[in-house]
């Protein structure tokens, strides 16, 4: 049992003031595997008051000892493989390739990539007669989501640690292992104390204090909209800085030239990916209308090759996070059928076989309007539509028809279609042909998806201020 009923407060593992404690489950077996300390505001202010204290030293470092300490992070993380591994497959219900591959390597590669960064990151820049200078924020505090749990962390970390910014995270409460992990290797790593502080617990208590504590320079959000848009509110309290990274519905727009099988191949790989808990998943897969029966046959063969089941065992897809989560994906499964989409493939229920455990069904939905329910709303699981269109002009119209504007993605050989269908998607990450991540490359939404980016170097402009110095003119 994982009992770590602490918070972590200017460098000590430290008793929460309050008592209540949150139950933490294993989605595939749904035992309870340990808990947490619901942390409580004045849990959160010692934290913000320890972040506070660190500030003027840590920032005040040099790029180069950021730099080393980045580095020394990303080794310490490494040592960590199998455990965070583990715990990530534990905690989220991610099968075991899934968490080494992805979970794991990501969060490696923000701390890498952070370190790569700075090493080149201008601070200081001279224009006319002015400098202009960038400085740390000050206090960040930062509040992720269950999804990616070493992911997001990492990132906002990364980038806050490079900028010279001391923090506070608060965790998904759902998953708060693999981030409560980290603090072991902040340690090793030799992260100062305070500037780093972790304090577990819900949305609604330590969120909030969060977003509306007045000595935090900046929230930096991952998560659903409608929270998202609570710490908005919250911060414009005391006219605090904000970074949301929220939800999308993205497109992937298969042209007619395409290869129908591989195209389809990419379509099911983000059915497959984090059991489709993924806020960039393509979840509207807008296909030529002369293309229909081709593709609906590649989809529903290849989403039926897929392996759903124990994430420890050889397994591509793995539970959904919760119940909630669950309930959530039946009730838009079943919204689909009412709607008159057609079910191609799975539907409500688990897979046969998986009685226990939060276990959904591949689904593909065709016959699809763009105004249906599930291709408007975020669904956060294994659940895709096929959209059909005529013209290329047709397709980008769809592909815009959303609130939401996080990715988008091509498939096809026409350069030029492939890049005017790119540039036209109004969205933060456009994929062409699958092209693999790019971590220097910057990540987040337009419209509805957010505000800001993160990763590589623009994640670091986030955590700093801009300081015009008029009359001087100076060199770094
Ligand atoms: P959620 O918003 O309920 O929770 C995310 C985090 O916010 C958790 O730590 C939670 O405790 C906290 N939280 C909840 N209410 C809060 C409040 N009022 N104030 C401050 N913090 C609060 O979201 P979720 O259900 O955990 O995650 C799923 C959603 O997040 C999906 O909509 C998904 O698209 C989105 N998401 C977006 C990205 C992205 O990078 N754009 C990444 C992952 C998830």
């Amino acid at each position: 049992m994982r009992d770590y009923l602490h918070h972590y407060i200017n460098g000590q593992w430290t008793a929460s003031t309050g008592s209540e404690k949150l139950a933490v489950k294993n989605p595939a077996t749904e035992e309870v595997i340990g808990h947490i300390s619901a942390g409580t505001e004045e849990d959160l202010d010692k934290a913000v008051r320890a972040a506070r204290k660190a500030f003027p030293r840590f920032s005040q470092t040099t790029r180069e000892y950021r730099v080393d300490l980045l580095e020394r992070i990303a080794e310490e993380y490494a040592k960590r493989k199998d455990d965070l591994t583990k715990v990530i497959t534990e905690e989220l219900g991610a099968p075991r390739a899934l968490s080494e591959k992805v979970h794991y390597t990501m969060g490696y590669n923000h701390f890498k990539q952070a370190a790569e960064e700075l090493r080149h990151f201008t601070f200081v820049e001279k224009r006319a007669a002015s400098t202009i200078v960038k400085e740390p924020i000050g206090v960040s505090g930062l509040i992720t989501p269950w999804n990616f749990p070493t992911n997001q962390t990492s990132t906002k970390i990364a980038s806050a640690l490079a900028a010279g910014s001391t923090m506070v995270l608060k965790p998904a409460e759902i998953t708060p292992y693999a981030a409560m992990m980290l603090v072991d290797i902040f340690e090793a790593a030799g992260v100062p104390e305070g500037v780093f502080n972790l304090v577990n617990g819900t949305g609604e208590t330590v969120g909030n204090a969060i977003s509306s504590h007045p000595d935090i320079d900046i929230v930096s959000y991952t998560g659903s909209g409608t929270a998202g848009s609570q710490v908005m509110k919250n911060a414009s309290e005391n006219i605090k800085k904000v970074a949301l990274e929220l939800g999308g519905k993205s497109p992937l727009v298969v042209l007619d030239d395409a290869d129908v099988t591989e195209a389809a191949q990419i379509a099911v790989n983000n059915i497959a990916n984090n059991t489709g808990q993924v806020c960039t998943a393509a979840t509207r897969v807008i296909i030529p209308a002369k293309m229909k029966a081709a593709f609906e046959e590649a989809m529903k063969k290849a989403t039926e090759e897929l392996k759903v089941g124990d994430p420890t065992a050889d397994n591509q897809l793995g539970p959904l996070v919760a119940e909630k989560q669950w309930d959530t994906v039946q009730g838009y499964i079943q919204k689909g059928m009412d709607e008159g989409a057609t079910v191609l493939t799975g539907g409500t229920g688990k897979p046969e076989g998986l009685k226990s455990g939060y276990f959904a069904k591949p689904t593909v939905f065709t016959d699809v309007d763009n105004d249906m329910t599930i291709a408007q709303e975020e669904i956060f699981g294994p659940v895709t539509t096929l959209i059909t269109y005529d013209s290329l002009e047709e397709a980008i119209d769809i592909a815009n028809d959303t609130i939401y504007g996080l990715a988008g993605y091509v498939v096809g050989k026409d350069e030029e279609k492939l890049q005017k269908v790119a540039l036209n998607i109004r969205a933060g990450r456009i994929v062409i042909n699958g092209a693999s991540a790019d971590f220097s490359a910057p990540f987040g939404g337009y419209k509805h998806s957010g505000i800001g980016r993160e990763w590589g170097d623009f994640g670091i402009e986030e955590y700093l201020e801009v300081k015009s110095v008029l009359g001087m003119s100076s060199d770094e």
